[in-house]
């Protein structure tokens, strides 16, 4: 089956439906297009899990603070309708700003205390943006599973918080990084990057092997261990850290250093000149 395109909700209701009625699955992977191989592999899961794979791309302008890259951010329908294609999506959704909102939007979904915190500190009104969309994707195309990236670990939790709290009736699954071969997390966004900016973009994974290495000789002080993170982000003379978070990884909770959780959330953004970078990883705790 070809790819299709569809931009408008009615649309997506409407070629969901039967397949619905009879009795398929629906997999959605929500995304902001500039499609690369980390999409690709939610994609290649969602395919696997799903008789119906629905890709949304929706520069979503609720996420982006004032001073964001909202308008910049790259944006590409036909290379992401290649890449869907390639790997067997069914239809990619692609409203437009005016199909999404038609008027200002005044419900929102606000997961409260996990959007407020490290990247919601960071940036206000992010994770609320995020929830109210993704929301809203899950009303108009009723999936039974949706995918995500950890690479955005804070997001992954706050979608699987919002749809514990409010019964949203599917499956959230959550995919692990995928990574260039030096090991920067692939990100739309890595676009940004002059050269120079991206030969010192490895510090980010370097600094979390750092502090994984830390937590592996016993560490278990927060402190101790966002000193690790800093310590190796520090030697990088392009990078200027802006967000250094360890939490528990399942509840995001600030580490108790005397009753240490099971697995630990290393969550990092750095700026490399203009670029905002972010990675994460989940460590075990021995
Ligand atoms: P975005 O288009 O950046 O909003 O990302 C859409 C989805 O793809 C989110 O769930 C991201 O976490 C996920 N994603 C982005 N980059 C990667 C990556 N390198 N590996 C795995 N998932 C990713």
């Amino acid at each position: 089956m070809p790819l299709e395109t569809l931009t408008t909700i009615p649309e997506l209701r409407e070629r969901l439906l039967p397949a619905r009625r009879a009795g398929k699955s629906v997999g959605l992977v929500p995304t902001m297009g500039y499609l690369h191989r980390g999409h690709a592999a939610l994609v290649d899961r969602a395919r696997a899990d799903n008789d119906v794979v629905v890709t949304s791309v929706f520069v979503n302008p609720l996420q982006f603070g004032p001073n964001e890259d909202f308008a910049r951010y790259p944006r590409d329908l036909d290379a992401d309708r290649r890449l869907l294609a390639a790997h067997g999506a069914d239809i990619v959704f692609a409203p437009s700003v005016e199909e999404m909102y038609p008027r200002p939007i005044v419900t929102h979904v606000e997961v409260e205390s996990l959007s407020g915190r490290m990247e919601g500190e960071r940036r206000p009104g992010h994770f609320r943006g995020v929830a109210t969309v993704v929301g809203k994707l899950f009303n108009i195309a009723q999936p039974d599973r949706a995918y995500f990236g950890e690479k955005d670990y804070q997001q992954l939790q706050v979608i699987r918080r919002m749809v514990a709290d409010l019964s949203f009736p599917l499956e959230i699954v959550g995919v692990p990084t995928v990574r260039d071969v030096d090991g920067v997390a692939l990100s739309s966004r890595n676009v940004y990057l002059s050269p120079a900016e991206r030969a010192a973009a490895p510090v980010l994974g370097r600094s979390l092997a750092a502090a994984a290495d830390a937590i592996a000789a016993g560490a278990v002080d927060p402190r101790d261990i966002e000193a690790a993170i800093r310590g190796v982000l520090a030697a990088e003379p392009l990078a200027e850290p802006d967000l250094v978070a360890v939490a528990a990884a399942d509840t995001l909770e600030p580490v108790d250093p005397k009753a240490p959780p099971p697995a630990i959330a290393l969550m990092i953004a750095v700026r490399i000149g203009h670029t905002r970078l972010i990675d994460q990883r989940v460590v075990a705790v021995p």
